[in-house]
């Protein structure tokens, strides 16, 4: 624990990060939890490793979502290491199967150096891990895997809380 913490204490600042920012739903919560704990062997990279993933309001240019791996002070005083951040609209716009490949997609980035460090996993032309969701390789061999159950609409984990 600081000695001195300074929080943001301005409603306008607080106002304006919260236009352009939200939270993760529950169908993100839920679809995470399914590709997670049901393909983890996909992500081996990411046991361990600390991310969040939230929505950003404002349309991103030419993508769909992205990863980025934090400044290391940030990484020591957040305790994440990742932030995964998801266009609002193009998200609520997609089908359930291209929700779970974007997020397969970007959590593909959460990478290793050889020191077992927290690194981005850059796009490799000869693995097809690609800008494009439905042109993902990757992304379409996990979604195999969980076809089953990305089909089921609802899930425990989905369900909204109050
Ligand atoms: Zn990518």
């Amino acid at each position: 624990m600081s000695i001195v913490e300074y929080t943001v204490q301005s409603t306008a600042i607080r106002e304006r990060l919260e236009k352009d920012f939200s939270d993760e739903t529950p169908e993100l919560q839920g679809l995470l939890k399914i590709v997670l704990t049901f393909a983890p062997e996909f992500f081996q990279d990411v046991q361990g490793i600390s991310f969040r993933v939230f929505f950003t309001q404002k349309p991103l240019q030419d993508h769909a979502a992205y990863c980025k791996l934090l400044p290391k002070a940030i990484r020591f005083k957040l305790k994440t290491d990742f932030f995964v951040i998801i266009d609002k609209a193009g998200f609520d716009e997609s089908n359930r199967i291209d929700k779970a490949k974007l997020i397969i997609h970007e959590l593909h980035h959460i990478g290793r150096d050889e020191e077992g460090q927290p690194e981005i996993r850059k796009h490799n032309e000869k693995e097809d891990f690609c800008e494009l969701p439905h042109h993902d390789l990757f992304s379409e061999r996990v979604v195999q895997k969980l076809k089953e159950r990305l089909d089921q609409p609802q899930l425990e984990g989905e369900k909204e809380t109050a």
